[in-house]
């Protein structure tokens, strides 16, 4: 039986990042399985997926005379489109071995060789996301003019709050069969909007929410609708869309973590531009300062402030340990480079 295996892999578009995928058909031998087979995604071994190659003068990583990039399937999940498929998401190298500057999760890898690893970093992003007609204006935004005003749409129910439903049920459903490590999701304040959580490792939590990026846009295309990542989808009186990183080292998720929680609050203060370059495209149309975000040109950080750029749970200040929640990434950010840029500030990682 042939089984398909979808590689999927970052580009090299600019602002932003946008993902790219082709389909490889592989006999299944005494290696691989049917993706089903694999109660935990984790044993899917791998190394079953073969390198192969695309074209990178097509996806803004290589030039037309020297074309051909790598692709090194990294991590494998089951495609919920295919069954008995997968979804193989993969690093870009150069033809000739190099890693490529537009792979992100190398960098980050190498940050963990260097020390960074034995803080035993988790990381929770909140993925927020916009559903768009295929003209562009969020869904549940009328024709002409605007919906009522924020209030009522945050985890809302009913017709008149709620913009995509199927798509939402739909996009639940495939990513717990996918195997993904969400542990939530929600409709969000701007109509339209909504969230998905993802939480794991390092490397886990950047590489499934990729993965979870993909399956949102594929979901999509069976609703006629689009995703969008946009930082603020619409101008006005209305939220952006950001990815809030939730992140935690041993030390921090120890009984009295909380000094280690306000320690790297600090270093990451030493920090801002260093970490507002990898927070995504266009973070000064979202950080205004309104909209329950800090203005991106003042750090700051407190317990249950949904106005600082940092937010330290109240449950985590009363229990004197957990996480911190720094505020600022944007939806379009990329979250190898905000893992690894949190990894090298609070370990002390130079370069
Ligand atoms: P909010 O109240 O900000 O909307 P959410 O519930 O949407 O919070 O997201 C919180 C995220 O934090 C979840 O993805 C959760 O898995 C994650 N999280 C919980 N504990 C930790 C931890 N110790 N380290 C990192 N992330 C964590
Ligand atoms: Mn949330
Ligand atoms: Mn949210
Ligand atoms: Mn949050």
């Amino acid at each position: 039986m042939a089984l398909l295996a979808q590689y999927i892999w970052i580009d090299g578009t600019t602002p932003s990042q946008e993902l790219r995928g082709k389909t490889r058909v592989i006999k299944s031998g005494n290696g691989l399985l049917p993706s089903t087979s694999y109660d935990d995604v984790n044993d899917i071994p791998i190394d079953q997926f073969p390198e192969w190659g695309a074209d990178g003068s097509s996806t803004n990583q290589a030039g037309g005379a020297n074309s051909d990039i790598k692709l090194v399937p990294v991590r494998a999940v089951r495609d919920p489109f295919r069954p008995g498929g997968f979804l193989v998401l993969c690093e870009v190298y150069h033809g000739n071995g190099e890693v490529h500057e537009t792979n992100h999760r190398a960098r980050l890898r190498e940050a963990l060789d260097r020390g960074a690893a034995s803080v035993d970093g988790w990381f929770g992003f909140e993925q927020e996301y916009t559903l768009m007609t295929t003209t562009g204006s969020p869904l549940g935004f009328p024709e002409n003019g605007y919906p009522g005003p924020q209030g009522p749409y945050y985890c809302a129910v009913g017709t008149s709050n709620i913009s995509g439903r199927n798509f939402y049920e739909e996009f639940i459903n495939a990513s717990l069969a996918a195997g993904l490590e969400v542990t939530g999701y929600n409709w969000e304040v701007m109509p339209g909007q909504a969230e998905v959580q993802i939480f794991g490792d390092a490397l886990a939590g950047p590489d499934h929410l990729w993965l979870c990026r993909w399956l949102l846009h594929r979901t999509s295309e069976n609703h006629n609708a689009t995703v969008s990542f946009d930082p603020k989808p619409a101008t006005g009186d209305w939220n952006g869309a950001g990815m809030h990183t939730n992140f935690s080292t041993k030390d921090m998720r120890r009984e009295g973590g909380y000094e280690a929680i306000i320690t790297a609050c600090d270093a990451i203060g030493t920090k801002v531009e260093e970490h507002l370059a990898v927070y995504g495209d266009g973070y000064q149309r979202r950080l205004t300062g309104a909209h329950e975000t800090a203005s991106y040109a003042e750090f700051s950080y407190g317990a249950a402030d949904r106005t600082a750029s940092i937010r330290i749970p109240r449950h985590v200040e009363a229990e004197r340990k957990g996480y911190l929640e720094d505020r600022r990434p944007n939806a379009n950010a990329c979250p190898y480079q905000v893992a690894d840029r949190m990894l090298r500030t609070v370990c002390g990682i130079e370069g």
